[in-house]
């Protein structure tokens, strides 16, 4: 579904991406790893065109993404993505934070849209705290609101950046519930996480980044008992 042809991407005289070439298929969930710095976040971004590439294309269903504002606003519709600091709205409780894009990019009414926004926070179980502001939330729960207003715009696709690496170790297990249960509905996923467990028991791909390159791609049983080579099984060493 989404397709990066030769993505190529600098940062003065740092290259970042290098000629990077991959696809997301519909269904799939993918799971990135990979040292810091490798470029794991900079490829999400270029997908959802939060930092534009410097050549080589990228396709979302067969559309490419560029600066056409009527395309990116489409785009970002399709594309959700939840990131490592979860960046809620803080004057606003967790029903507002869901509701609000589908009010004001998808124009529902005010009951439509907190019904939907309902219906959301009841599947990543928050239900209980629609009228909560974010500093009454746990980290966790924080995360789970985040996944929930991405999903407001019914995206074909769901981008998650280190969703878990900012909470506390009680917290993470219900971020990746949460995640779980969206795989299992057959959401397309691609996922940059630390989480050895989760990419061993959701992900249908495991890529790996070494300096912004996928030095390896394989579905998790082959990516974790036959590793590659020595760089990538000292990564998954060190990351349990
Ligand atoms: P981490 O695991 O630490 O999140 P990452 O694989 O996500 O790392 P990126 O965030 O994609 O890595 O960054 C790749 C490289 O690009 C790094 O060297 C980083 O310093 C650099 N970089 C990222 N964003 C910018 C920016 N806006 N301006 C300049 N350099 C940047
Ligand atoms: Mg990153």
């Amino acid at each position: 579904y989404i397709v990066a042809e030769n993505v190529c991407k600098s940062f003065g005289t740092n290259q970042v991406l290098k000629d990077v070439s991959t696809h997301f298929n519909t269904g799939e969930v993918t799971v990135i790893i990979g040292a810091s710095g490798s470029g794991k976040s900079t490829l999400l971004r270029a997908i959802n065109r939060l930092e534009p590439h410097d050549s080589g294309t990228i396709r979302i269903g067969g559309v490419p993404v560029t600066d056409d504002p009527r395309t990116l606003q489409q785009q970002r519709c399709e594309v959700g993505m939840v990131f490592q600091q979860f960046n809620l709205f803080g004057h606003m409780n967790a029903l507002d934070n869901v509701a609000l894009a589908p009010r004001r990019l998808r124009h529902l009414a005010r009951a439509q849209a907190n019904e939907q926004a309902m219906t959301l926070l009841r599947r990543v179980g928050m239900q209980d705290h629609a009228q909560k502001y974010p500093w009454q939330l746990s980290g966790g729960q924080q995360q789970r609101v985040a996944i929930a207003r991405a999903l407001a715009m019914a995206p074909k696709v769901m981008l998650f950046d280190e969703p878990t690496s900012a909470l506390d170790p009680e917290m993470v297990q219900e971020v990746l519930d949460v995640m779980r249960e969206l795989a299992r509905g057959g959401m397309t996923m691609i996922v940059v996480t630390h989480e050895m467990g989760f990419a061993r028991e959701v992900a249908d791909r495991v890529l790996f980044f070494d300096k912004g390159r996928i030095a390896h791609d394989a579905p998790p049983a082959e990516f974790f008992n036959n590793p590659g080579n020595d760089r990538i099984r000292a990564f998954i060493g060190r990351m349990g």
